[in-house]
């Protein structure tokens, strides 16, 4: 295999070797289920390219604010620490991940992807023997006007990270699912005066959590309420929404909206190439295996039942073995 290059190491240096034009296995998207792909390839003498968007590695690992509760042996960590470990085991095994580089198309048939350079703009298409898909999920956005453009300035999507700085002032929460519901309950916790918006007349949300958001003084709940915008110059001011049958429009006044609103997959680049369900997750059968042949999939972008990281490292191994297999590197 060549070396890109732009391969760099974890710690961000570059070779200036030619670009790639092909290698043995290309994996789409560093987190968990990636990570661990590339892992188990190395350990079957197989080469990997990791081709991540995000600067570092690690996925929605960067977004577990709390001490995680239910993977082996992380003690309590949070996701950054998590992330860290995973990175520096990436180091050791001398893993190559292209970061900053975001994937722009996919082809499945013709296994290559097209991936955007990171300075020059222009873009460099990477042929594979092997693809795997661990390109995981985005959260949703409402994509009203306001929203993006006042994100980290009021708009937020975790209360574990950003509640204090809302601490004692009024709060929107937009949802219906336990994510929504527990983030109510963490501003409430802090002296936020709390209106949850959420576009429905029921809720998914766990029924222990609703009973205490619902029982709860500071916390007013909005049924069948769709957010149309969120206002603010430099900072949120207030937050707008119309009744889902009705066209009147209301104002709640508040410094800080956290968007709860669920999480999509992240299968736009091949949706109409391989077979997904009706959410768009990717159907896999055991081992990982797509619809196209040599087309892998791993992790959250496959796994609407079971988004974890356990599930995601696991699948990771899965597809590797799956690949080493087909290879000749192992038997069985
Ligand atoms: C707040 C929060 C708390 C959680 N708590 C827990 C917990 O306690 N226990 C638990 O087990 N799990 C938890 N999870 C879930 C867990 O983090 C995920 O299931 C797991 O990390 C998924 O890994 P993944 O590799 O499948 O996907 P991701 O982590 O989503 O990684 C996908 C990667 O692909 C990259 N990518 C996507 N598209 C492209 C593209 N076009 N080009 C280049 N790169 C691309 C993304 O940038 C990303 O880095 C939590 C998640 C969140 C957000």
């Amino acid at each position: 295999m060549t070396k890109s290059a732009r391969a760099r190491s974890p710690r961000g240096s570059a070779s200036t070797r030619a670009p790639i034009q092909r290698v043995d296995t290309l994996i789409v998207g560093a987190g968990a289920a990636g990570l661990s792909a590339a892992l188990w390839l190395r350990d079957f003498g197989l080469d990997a390219l990791l081709i991540e968007e995000s600067p570092r590695p690690g996925g929605q690992l960067h977004e577990i604010h709390a001490p995680i509760p239910n993977y082996l042996a992380t003690h309590g960590w949070d996701g950054a620490r998590l992330a860290g470990a995973a990175l520096s085991d990436a180091r050791l095994a001398g893993l190559s991940i292209l970061v900053g580089a975001r994937v722009t198309r996919i082809s499945a048939r013709g296994r290559w992807i097209d991936r955007e350079e990171d300075d020059a703009g222009g873009e460099a298409r990477l042929h594979a023997r092997a693809l795997v898909l661990a390109t995981g999920l985005r959260r949703r956005s409402l994509g009203v006007p306001g929203e993006a453009e006042l994100t980290g300035r009021g708009v937020s999507h975790s209360a574990n990270r950003d509640r204090e700085r809302f601490a004692e002032r009024p709060v929107v929460v937009v949802g219906g699912g336990t994510a929504a519901v527990e983030d109510a309950l963490l501003c409430a916790e802090v002296g936020s005066e709390v209106t949850l918006l959420h576009r429905s007349g029921t809720f998914r949300a766990r029924a222990d959590f609703l009973e205490r958001a619902r029982a709860h003084p500071a916390i007013r709940i909005v049924q069948n309420a769709v957010v149309t915008g969120v206002e603010g110059s430099d900072a949120v001011e207030g937050v707008t929404y119309r009744a889902r049958r009705g066209r009147a429009e209301s104002r709640v006044a508040c410094s800080g909206v956290f968007v709860r609103i669920g999480w999509e997959p992240r299968t736009e680049l091949v949706r109409d190439q391989l077979r997904c369900d009706r959410a768009g997750y990717l159907r896999v059968g055991a081992s990982g295996v797509t619809s196209a042949p040599w087309v892998f999939a791993a992790g959250d972008v496959c796994a609407p039942n079971c988004p974890s990281i356990a599930n995601a490292v696991g699948q990771g191994a899965a597809v590797a073995w799956e690949i080493a297999r087909r290879l000749g590197r192992v038997r069985g």
